[in-house]
């Protein structure tokens, strides 16, 4: 495994620190989108994965408080899924949706993405909350 060869996927040029989290090694990455999850990195010293090992923690993010149209809001959606994947090692986000228009327009993506195996799974906490599984 230490002579794996990893090839760069178009769009993920951006590359992230990211630290083991099952040995701690520090590594440049360049950082895949959630959507190539199954593209996962292994650490070199460990061979653990790089981005879909979880610590358990829940991260919230508000996308529909700040006047955001539907259209903004699923693109701040897009976005903050590919940071918690690629800059943290949370279980869940919390994705604080509004009880309108983006709640429904989130829902609807969010089954498209689970049929993908994008996100793992997702609820919702009630009616202004989604919670999405994504390790
Ligand atoms: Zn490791």
């Amino acid at each position: 495994m230490s002579e794996h060869k990893r090839t760069r996927l178009p769009g993920t040029g951006k590359s992230v620190k990211r630290a083991c989290l099952s040995c701690g090694m520090q590594h440049q990455e360049a950082a895949p989108e959630i959507a190539d999850r199954a593209q996962d990195p292994v650490c070199i010293k460990c061979d653990s994965p790089m981005f879909s090992l979880s610590d358990g923690s829940t991260l919230t993010v508000d996308i529909a408080h700040h006047h955001e149209t539907v259209v903004k809001a699923l693109d701040k959606f897009e976005l903050v899924l590919n940071q918690v994947w690629q800059q943290s090692h949370a279980e869940n986000m919390r994705l604080i949706v509004g009880g309108g228009l983006i709640r429904d327009a989130v829902l609807a993506e969010l089954f498209f993405k689970k049929s993908r195996g994008t996100v793992l799974d997702y609820s919702e906490e009630n009616r202004g909350a989604v919670l999405i599984r994504i390790r």
